[in-house]
């Protein structure tokens, strides 16, 4: 290479480096941090508190830039970026029925503290319950529980609409109806759904479709997004997929795209869901909400 392109592309990527926001003082952004509390008392085993760490800092993988640290949090003073407590709580609620099958209760979650309009009505804290339902779960795989913890871990970063009315999809006017049925308006989380139906060979694909919620608004659909974490019924083999990291980019999140997983062809056409199955409680709102 010639010292004329060397000194070329010095000047270049100084003057890339010149771009920097000012002031920021770093060229790296400051990752997102996720901090845990309660997990020591958690009537768990060691694999499922291991499963709990590792949902967390995938999600600090999936989400590559921190916000501005929250000062003066309750209990913690000082807060980078967020903080999920969690809770146990014995009493299991009823099984429910789906068709004829059976439906444990694993978990439920909310977000509890937001952090106001500058990047998106995102909350800074949140609240995770699990249930006896999920510790004591018959055949759930270590990353089976990791998953559910990922689930729930999305609802308290803001894939909810719960608590009202600062739940992240009513607060950023993220849902409409179409034809009777509540749809997220997130163009990425919709742009990432059309291209997964369409590599899948579906022929339905319109351009302006939009990513179907389940009948509580918390959720993905659950039979036309089974294959993903965020539909309410969790089945064996469901990813986190780019339409559920994009809907957190839709948030107001960096996120890192390349993360996602694609859906395994034969779970998206799989009629009957197999496996065990949870219902992650979106519904779970008895937690006061201070903005
Ligand atoms: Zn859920």
């Amino acid at each position: 290479m010639s010292k004329f392109i060397l000194t070329a592309l010095f000047v270049a990527f100084a003057i890339m480096g010149c771009n920097k926001p000012m002031g920021s003082g770093e060229v790296e952004p400051e990752p997102f941090n996720i901090t845990l509390m309660g997990v020591e008392a958690l009537p768990i085993q060691g694999w499922q508190r291991l499963a709990i760490e590792q949902a967390a800092r995938r999600w600090e993988q999936v989400i590559v830039e921190g916000f501005p640290d929250s000062r003066d949090v309750p209990d913690v003073g000082d807060l980078d970026d967020f903080l999920i407590e969690f809770e146990y709580n014995p009493r299991q609620p009823a099984d429910r029925k789906m068709g004829n099958q059976e439906i444990t209760v694993f978990a439920g979650s909310t977000p509890t503290r937001y952090r106001g309009q500058d990047r998106g009505v995102v909350p800074f804290r949140g609240k995770i319950v699990i249930y006896p339902g999920f510790v004591d779960a018959p055949s759930l795989t270590n990353t089976e529980w990791q998953s559910v913890i990922m689930h729930e871990i999305a609802h308290v970063l803001g894939f909810t609409n719960n608590p009202d009315p600062l739940g992240a999809f009513k607060g950023l006017s993220m849902m409409t109806r179409i034809d009777g049925k509540m749809h997220f308006t997130g163009p990425l989380a919709a742009e990432a759904y059309r291209d997964i139906l369409f590599r899948q060979g579906s022929k339905n694909v319109s351009p302006d479709m939009l990513v179907p919620l389940d009948s509580d608004h918390n959720h993905w659909d659950r039979e036309a997004l089974k294959w993903d974490i965020m539909s309410p019924i969790h089945v064996r083999g469901a990813v986190l997929t780019a339409v559920t990291i994009q809907a957190m980019a839709d948030m107001g999140y960096t996120v890192d795209v390349t993360q996602a997983k694609n859906p395994s062809l034969l779970l998206m056409l799989a009629k009957p869901a197999v496996g065990p199955r949870f219902i992650c409680d979106g519904q779970y709102i008895s937690i006061a909400v201070q903005p």
